[in-house]
Parts: structure tokens; sequence; C-alpha cells
């Protein structure tokens, strides 16, 4: 198998902070403005945001962790059962500017999905959508993101590693394989 780094830690760094540099300048106080994480690897990228916006800002962002195995459109048509994680939304979303935040973007289906589950914690008065590595040139659906910390020209049979430190890995780092 052949991997491309896609991401070092380094670089990563640089991405992380000015995602969330863009997230403050477009949100200011977070006063109105909630976080949502999609399980299960979003939320390693969610949480990391969250840190830096506190670093840079002072800011606390309410974080939930969403999950949306039940709201696919595939839920029934998969071979090997998926696995539903925690939904934890301690917070309600009426009326509020959603983050919502995944580590990949592909065809755009748990995203859509994702614009499902939310629906039972209120009616938001924007979704906005942060994607660390966009596959680009890949989506079944009209769903882009408005935050994007670097695309990625995939092919189908490609997959994108995310590893983070949290997951034991020794550094962060991100990989197109083959
Ligand atoms: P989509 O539903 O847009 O096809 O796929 C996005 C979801 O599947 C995301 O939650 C993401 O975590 C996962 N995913 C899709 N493609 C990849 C990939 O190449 N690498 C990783 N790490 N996750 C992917
Ligand atoms: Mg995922």
């Amino acid at each position: 198998m052949q991997k491309r780094q896609i991401l070092d830690s380094q670089q990563l760094e640089i991405t992380l902070s000015r995602l969330s540099q863009q997230l403050i300048e477009n949100h200011d106080t977070f006063q109105d403005s909630v976080m949502l994480g999609l399980q299960p690897r979003g939320v390693f990228l969610a949480e990391r945001l969250k840190q830096r916006i506190r670093q840079m800002n002072k800011t606390e962002v309410p974080l939930g962790y969403l999950d949306a195995t039940f709201y696919r459109d595939d839920f029934r048509r998969r071979e090997t059962p998926l696995k539903p994680n925690a939904t934890n939304v301690p917070f309600i979303i009426e009326d509020k500017n959603v983050i919502l935040i995944d580590d990949v973007l592909f065809t755009g289906r748990t995203v859509r999905a994702a614009l499902d589950a939310m629906t039972a914690f209120g009616r938001p008065r924007k979704v906005e959508l942060l994607i660390l590595i966009d596959r680009k040139y890949s989506r079944d659906l009209p769903i882009e993101p408005n935050y994007i910390g670097k695309p990625v020209d995939s092919i189908f049979s490609q997959r994108v590693l995310v590893q983070w430190k949290e997951q034991g890995n020794t550094e962060d780092s991100i990989w197109l394989m083959n």
C-alpha cells in the first residue's frame, strides 16, 4: 500500500490555527454559536478547535457530539450493521448558529444525515460546515463546507487516514492511502 502525507503535525498546527481564527472572525464572542462534532472522528477536531478558541479568545464555545448513524439513508442497506456512537448535545440549538464539524467530507451523505439528526435538538438560525480534509469532486449531494482545512483530489478507492495523538499516535498526521 502506498501512502502520501497530506499534512504533518506542524502543518496541521497552522491549519487548526487558521480555522480557529476564521471561526473567531465570523462568530466573534460565540454568544449565539455552538459547535457540533460529528461522531466518531469529528469530535477530536472539534475538541482541538474549542481548546484553541479558548486560548485565543478566552471564550468557552458550547460543544456537543452528534451521531447521525440512524439518520443515514444507507442504514438498512449495509452488509455489516453500522454501530452507533453516543450523541451528547447538552444544550438546545433553537435559534443558534451551529457549526458542524467533521474530519473528512466525501459524498456528503453523513452531513445530510447530521442535518436530519440535528432537528431533534431544535431549529437553528444558521448552520455552517467545517471540514478538515475535503475530498472534492466526490459529492453525491449538493453539500459544500464553509471552512476547509485542506482540499484533496482523491479517487473512490483511495482513503484519507487521519491520525490524532488522542488515538495513541506519537504525532498528528494525515495521509492519502492508495
Ligand atoms: P461521506 O458521508 O461524505 O461520504 O463521508 C464522510 C464521513 O465518512 C465522515 O464522517 C468521515 O469521517 C468518513 N470518511 C469518508 N471518507 C473518508 C476518508 O477517506 N477517510 C476518513 N478518515 N474518513 C472518511
Ligand atoms: Mg465520520
